[in-house]
């Protein structure tokens, strides 16, 4: 699949314009208005797209609306749906190398990852909710014989959704396959920086036989397009996957609208738990490398605190910074490139303020910590490590979202527990250990949506993901997801 004189044919092509795709066609912003896509491989303008506006949105949501209300997606046979939607998987998976060169140009993750986790992620997650579609049924309640109380699944109407930049296309698919695999019609908004590749699904999607209107993608500014959404009283659900803090207005919009549901999947600062017992220490170094340095550490669920029991410290840090300075980071568009650009100046300006941080408070950066390949224009950071870090730290509680990682010793497994718990956030963890029974304590006793046992990340459509206190309020994936997208409603019938 990594066709490398294909992919840099890729590199260079023309990218158009790009509008809003509403009713099923390309749609400039009302007022004209347009936005530059800055690569940040090359901090160079790509193309660019509009430049949404509420009236836009509003746009997209009658549009939506009136697909719902008139049953041209909603009231088809759940059979008729799947076809359609198991013919745009194979068209996503048809152009994935297009879609994941576009995908990489505008947003920086490496091609290796892109390609696996963006549109052949993507086409799964499509038809794996298509496969599912006609398997949903309603209930008989086992009431008294004389009423017949049935509860039907409904889809709800008109789903918004807001989606970040680090992976548009896999978390997209999250929440608008389930959704209108449901029945229901779809506005998505994608970050202002990786709006591309959404636009391109959403084409596919007509293609495919989407019905005008079930599907829109609408670009542009959070705090204006993503404000129309959330304030709408005609969107009936709004899923996000983003930052806490928008994750909070979120609720506000909501709350001063329609009371629509919110499900929310935010941040983490997901802790790494490496005990001396681990059965291969040295695939716990490479794979804890890999959770948090791959896509430059723009990955919700990176093992962003590494807890190392302090008998085995020195070695495991020792290890992990090697294979940290061995890492090819750079050009995302090198099959070869391990981690490739950081996705936008602010991200990176960011990353680095929280090691300088560390540095003032006398922390010590064992590896990496600065911008590299300034030359080329483009935004690249080297993995960083920084060690003695206090749970108390900013960089031990908050989230970076960046390829630095913050490491704390433990002595024991509750002193592990307490550390790994210490934060505001419960989205993702793992445990390193070949103490069956400890590993089983320990995936009890962290709070997070999902631990990992001796490996970190790569779970699959199967399994729900979702995080706890402050990770946010929904799970993505699974068959649970239809949860969010279908409304539940009794027929209390009198026999
Ligand atoms: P962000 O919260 O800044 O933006 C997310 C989306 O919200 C974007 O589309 C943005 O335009 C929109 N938005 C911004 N302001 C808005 C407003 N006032 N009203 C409505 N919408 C608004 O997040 P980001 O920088 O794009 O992504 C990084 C964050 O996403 C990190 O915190 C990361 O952990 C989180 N994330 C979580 C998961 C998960 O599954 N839990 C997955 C990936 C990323």
């Amino acid at each position: 699949m990594l066709d490398r004189s294909r992919i840099e044919a890729l590199r260079t092509a023309d990218v158009p314009p790009m509008g809003h795709v509403i009713d099923g066609r390309m749609t400039p912003a009302s007022d004209g208005g347009t936005m530059d896509v800055l690569s940040p491989l090359d901090g160079r303008v790509l193309t660019t797209v509009a430049a949404g506006t509420a009236q836009d949105a509003e746009h997209a949501i009658r549009s939506a609306r009136a697909a719902f209300d008139d049953g041209r997606w909603s009231g088809l046979a759940p059979a008729a749906r799947k076809k359609i939607m198991l013919k745009w998987a194979d068209l996503v998976e048809e152009n994935a190398l297009e879609l994941a060169v576009l995908g990489v140009r505008d947003n920086g993750t490496e091609i290796g990852m892109a390609l696996k986790a963006e549109p052949l992620s993507a086409a799964g997650t499509i038809r794996y909710y298509a496969e599912a579609l006609d398997k949903i049924y309603g209930e008989i309640a086992p009431t008294d014989p004389s009423v017949l109380g049935l509860v039907h699944r409904e889809p709800v109407g008109v789903v918004g959704a807001i989606v970040p930049w680090n992976f548009p296309l896999m978390i997209g698919a999250w929440k608008f396959a389930p959704a209108l695999a449901a029945g229901n019609s779809v506005v998505l908004k994608p970050a202002e920086t990786a709006s591309l590749t959404l636009l391109r699904i959403a084409e596919l999607a007509v293609e495919a036989g989407v019905p005008p209107g079930v599907f829109n993608v609408v670009t542009g500014a959070g705090a204006v397009v993503g404000e129309a959404i959330g304030m709408s009283m005609d969107v009936d659900v709004l899923v996000f996957t983003g930052s806490g803090g928008v994750g909070r207005r979120l609720l506000e919009y909501s709350a001063r609208s329609n009371l629509k549901r919110v499900y929310l999947e935010l941040g983490g600062k997901s802790p790494n738990i490496v005990f001396a017992d681990a059965p291969d220490l040295m695939e716990a170094v490479k794979v804890s490398a890999n959770g948090i340095f791959r896509n430059s550490g723009q990955v919700c669920v990176a093992g962003s605190r590494l807890l190392v029991e302090r008998s085995v410290h020195d070695a495991f840090v020792e290890a992990l910074a090697n294979y940290a300075r061995d890492m090819k980071v750079g050009d995302p568009l090198d099959p070869a490139t391990q981690a490739g650009a950081v996705n936008s100046q602010r991200q990176l300006e960011q990353n680095l303020t929280f090691v300088e941080e560390a540095r003032a408070a006398g922390r010590e950066v064992v590896t990496g910590g600065g911008r590299i390949l300034e030359e080329t224009g483009g935004y690249y950071m080297a993995p960083t490590i920084v060690t003695g870090v206090s749970p108390e730290d900013r960089l031990a509680r908050d989230e970076v979202f960046g390829p630095v990682l913050a490491v704390i010793p433990f002595d024991t497994e509750d002193e592990a527990v307490a550390i790994a718990n210490g934060t505001d956030y419960g989205l993702a963890a793992a445990v390193w250990t070949a103490d069956l029974s400890r590993a089983h304590r320990m995936v009890r006793a962290v709070k997070a949506g999902v631990v990992h046992v001796n490996t970190y990340g790569g779970a699959d459509a199967t399994v729900p993901l979702g995080g706890v206190k402050q990770s946010g309020n929904g799970h993505d994936k699974s068959l649970h997801a239809f949860d969010k997208y279908l409304d539940l409603k009794t027929a209390w019938i009198k026999l």
